[in-house]
């Protein structure tokens, strides 16, 4: 059966996320994306389940913070991405904690500055055991809950280094495991085409702290060709999550949505 047409056609009502239960993976930056998201989905009636890996502190934060500023119901659970056990531990708690999951936002990642030459082999499978491996135990671990109910919303944050190869930073690994989430997110569309609808997200320069380590010069030179002028700020990009989690965007599956102030546009 293909997913349905839904049944109101206000707007309002189709971005509206009350009722809804979105986990957001990787939410415990003071800026970040994930952190943002959350926002976004509480501020439109979600109950949110974020998590963190080392940062317990500021995932709690973030918690009480969505539970104070929106009067929705939120935790903080910790889970490292790259381990299919925890993932598949966070999915049956959250179900068990807040009864079953609407969307997920495979959020988690990890950058690393490191050329094929200098960097190790153990470097490599870092970088993809948690921006590509990840992002799939994720799928395989809310995929039955999403067939189980008929419904479901999964959104990976890819990058538009998925799209172009970052300049001048060698970051082949981070490249290629962007990439590959990109087409990960069209051939889930495919499989998941009779209960689920799965999107990427592709933030060009966020001001969110990942890219603070990079030379100023380096900086300035990506301001160069942003036509936008500026850096985005994660607060800029909520919406378009809210939006692939909500109703409002029923008839969108296998797509990207790149929001980069026009770098890739060039
Ligand atoms: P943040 O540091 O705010 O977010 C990264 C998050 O990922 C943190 O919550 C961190 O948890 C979590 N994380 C890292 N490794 C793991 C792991 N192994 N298991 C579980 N969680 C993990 O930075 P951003 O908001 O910038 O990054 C969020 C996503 O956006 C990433 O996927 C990144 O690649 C992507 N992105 C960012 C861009 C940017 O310009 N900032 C551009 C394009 C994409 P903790 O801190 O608790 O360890």
């Amino acid at each position: 059966m293909p997913i349905a047409v839904p049944k109101s056609e206000k707007l309002v009502d189709l971005l509206s996320l009350k009722g809804k239960v979105v986990i957001v993976t990787g939410a415990s930056g003071p800026r970040g994306i994930g952190t943002e998201a959350a926002r976004g989905c509480a501020e439109m009636g979600a109950d949110v389940a974020i998590t963190y890996s080392s940062r317990a502190a500021g995932g709690e934060k973030n918690a009480a913070d969505l539970r104070d500023s929106y009067g929705v119901n939120a935790k903080a659970y910790k889970c490292d991405v790259g381990k299919f056990e925890e993932v598949e531990k966070l999915v049956q708690d959250v179900i068990r904690d807040f009864g079953k999951v609407d969307a997920f936002i495979a959020n988690a990642g990890r950058t690393a500055d490191n050329g094929v030459l200098e960097a190790s082999i153990s470097d490599w499978h870092e970088v993809i055991q948690t921006d590509l491996n990840g992002v799939y135990y994720c799928a395989k671990a809310v995929g039955p809950h999403f067939k189980e109910r008929g419904t479901g919303s999964f959104v990976i944050t890819a990058s538009m280094s998925g799209h172009i190869a970052n300049y001048p930073q060698e970051q082949t690994s981070y490249n290629t495991a962007k990439a590959a989430c990109i087409h990960m997110a069209r051939s889930l569309a495919n499989e998941w085409r009779d209960f689920a609808r799965v999107n990427s997200i592709s933030p060009g320069y966020i001001d969110t702290g990942l890219s603070d380590f990079v030379d100023q010069k380096v900086q300035d030179l990506w301001l160069s060709m942003i036509p936008l002028g500026r850096n985005g700020n994660p607060k800029e990009l909520k919406g378009a999550y809210v939006y692939l989690c909500s109703d409002a965007s029923s008839y969108m599956t296998g797509a990207d949505l790149l929001i980069d102030g026009g770098y890739c546009a060039r």
